[in-house]
């Protein structure tokens, strides 16, 4: 696709997006609008006229107490809640005048976000309603205040994961906000109102306030728990260009042309947003600023990142650190089409070693493990197919250069792309695509309960024993199913719903998770941090066999209290016979369970490996 760069003047810095701001005795309305436009606010039953304060800044007072009145801007005739409500009436097609002191939950003053060093953190990524749904004892199914509940808290808890990634949260488009009481079920990659609570999630979408106190007891309930809260978002497009509300106040100048003049589809999704535009970029900022200043957000997810550019990410970097350089952001290092800037200026994951402090998704590790994301039915090192083996050792690093790494014969990566582990994301399934089960059933015919078990155990022990940051899709540890539903973006429950009588049936699966969850927090080795620390203490060992993948993390990596911790993959269907560095060994993984007290010893130069499972021993 033919480019077409925009020059990037600098970003305005005596604007911000503070449309509206609220005093008790007037409250001051603002808008980015063309300098050409006829621009009024409609506050309650008055319309002012909006003055031209700079050439493409628009302004109007409405004095006296407005406090709990909708308004809306009227462009060129057309009406919007403008770009950055803080406060919407249902299906947020107007927004409201809120004081936001009064969304505070009790207590609201005294919360504190959860930071930890990247290297610890553990991502549980997870969609309101498939969580909660179909939990039995939940007060609010389906709701924000679902996560405030003991059960829920509890789970997360025992699992061990210490920041839920949730799926948009933000108000979207595709669930109705005026039907609630029927069922209706999005992920929510549809952006309306950027930055409200989505209401479909509260209990009364019809006040606007709830929203906005349930999402912060929400996050408060979190925190309490020591629990990060990472928050999905999709800068990269709105649900339809025509009625965005950035159409509607500006019309053009958020969304990326191509050269020929036609809108620019990198998102798959009919239009991508144009980032390398100041106002865009500042849009963005202070975006996430407000998540973080007002929500207490802890990180952020970005959603098809490879549609942003670089500057833009480095700038979002940049003003975060200034807050906390311990706000994690990561995303998707890719695109879902042509993008109107080349390639070489969006944060592709090809280009992360130039984003620092920001982390991207590995496809390469997660094909490696399930086989691509092409083909549901095409199976990898899971199915006992050879060839993934490197990739699967990139993945184990990191993604960072290291010495037994040839990258030349990683999937999809020909150089590490990671200057630091923690700009890599270690997963095998995400809400996107199937989740495991079902790609194990998919990829390998007639596979029996048993040996789905073992795989996904051995999948996980993968991701786990990663240097990169871990993520698992929730749900996974009670091995959740979605009957083979590819993408259930918008599938009923039955098919996203968490089954949570799970816990009892497959209460093996979750004690593994679990087990495997404490054992990655309690060793330093298994999440050094630093690409010299994993060049230092991680070394493959050699195998005989395919599908087999073996390492050593030595010398007390990281300060371990295990001096030399070994640990062996196996997808094969047959055991195993590996050669380690001779010597007295306690096993601590093996024949899907995991002990860090011990489960037995081994004493050898050699340790046969179970099929399709892992084995761990350290001396
Ligand atoms: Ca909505």
């Amino acid at each position: 696709m033919a480019a077409l760069i925009v020059a990037c003047e600098p970003v305005k810095e005596s604007f911000s997006f503070d449309e509206v701001t609220y005093s008790p005795n007037q409250t001051v309305f603002k808008l980015f609008a063309p300098s050409d436009a006829t621009c009024q606010v409609v506050v309650g039953e008055d319309t002012l006229q909006m003055e031209q304060l700079a050439d493409t800044i628009w302004t109007a007072t409405a004095k006296g107490n407005q406090k709990g009145k909708t308004y809306e801007f009227v462009v060129n005739g057309q009406s919007s809640p403008g770009v950055f409500a803080k406060a919407v009436t249902v299906n947020g097609q107007k927004g409201v005048i809120v004081d936001m002191e009064e969304t505070n939950p009790k207590g609201w003053e005294a919360d504190k976000p959860v930071h930890r060093p990247f290297n610890d953190i553990i991502v549980y990524e997870m969609h309101h309603r498939d969580f909660s749904i179909a939990k039995e004892d939940a007060k609010y199914p389906g709701k924000y205040l679902a996560l405030t509940e003991l059960w829920a808290i509890d789970h997360l808890k025992e699992l061990g994961v210490n920041a839920v990634h949730i799926l948009p949260s933000y108000d979207y488009g595709s669930v109705d906000e005026t039907r609630l009481n029927e069922p209706q079920y999005n992920w929510g990659y549809d952006p309306v109102n950027y930055n409200v609570p989505e209401g479909g999630y509260s209990t009364d979408p019809y006040n606007p306030m709830t929203r906005i106190t349930e999402f912060k007891q929400m996050v408060q309930a979190l925190h309490q728990a020591g629990i990060a809260v990472i928050l999905d978002v999709v800068y990269n497009h709105t649900y339809n260009i025509d009625n965005s509300n950035f159409q509607k106040t500006y019309p053009d100048y958020y969304y990326r042309k191509t050269a020929e003049g036609y809108y620019s589809n990198g998102s798959g999704c009919g239009n991508e947003t144009a980032s390398e535009k100041p106002m865009m970029r500042k849009f963005m900022i202070e975006s996430v600023k407000y998540w973080v200043n007002e929500y207490h957000i802890d990180g952020f997810r970005f959603d098809l990142m490879g549609v942003h550019d670089i500057e833009t990410m480095n700038a979002i970097r940049a003003e975060l650190n200034k807050i906390d350089p311990a706000i994690f952001m990561y995303g998707e290092g890719w695109s879902a089409g042509g993008c109107a800037i080349p390639n070489e200026l969006l944060g592709m994951k090809a280009n992360i070693r130039q984003m620092p402090g920001i982390a991207a998704f590995s496809d390469d590790m997660r094909d490696a493990l399930r086989g691509p994301f092409s083909d549901d039915t095409k199976g990898a090192f899971l199915a006992g197919i050879p060839g993934m083996e490197e990739s699967l050792k990139a993945g184990i690093a990191g993604m960072v250069e290291h010495p037994q790494v040839d990258y030349t014969k990683v999937n999809y990566s020909d150089e590490p792309y990671a200057l630091e582990p923690t700009q890599m994301m270690a997963y095998v399934s995400c809400h996107d695509d199937m989740c495991l089960t079902d790609r194990l059933r998919s990829s390998i015919p007639g596979i029996k309960e048993d040996e789905l078990i073992k795989l996904d155990l051995l999948a996980q022990t993968a991701v786990f024993t990663s240097q990169g940051v871990p993520f698992m899709l929730s749900g996974e540890e009670l091995l959740r199913d979605k009957k083979g539903v590819h993408n259930s973006y918008e599938s009923p429950d039955s098919i996203n719903q968490i089954n949570w009588e799970h816990k009892q049936t497959y209460s093996q699966v979750f004690n593994y998770y679990k087990n495997l969850i404490g054992m990655r927090k309690n060793h330093p080795a298994f999440h050094l941090g630093d690409a010299e620390l994993v060049r230092k203490h991680l070394e493959f060992l050699d195998t005989d066999d395919d599908c087999v993948v073996a390492y050593m993390l030595k010398n007390h990596a990281g300060g371990d209290e295990w001096n030399d911790i070994i640990v062996i993959l196996n997808a094969n269907r047959d055991a195993k016979m590996v050669n380690i560095p001779k010597g007295r060994y306690q096993v601590v993984c093996c024949d899907e369970q995991i002990n860090e007290n011990g489960l037995g010893e081994v004493n050898s130069d050699r340790v046969l490996v179970d099929p399709q499972s892992a084995l761990i021993i350290h001396n």
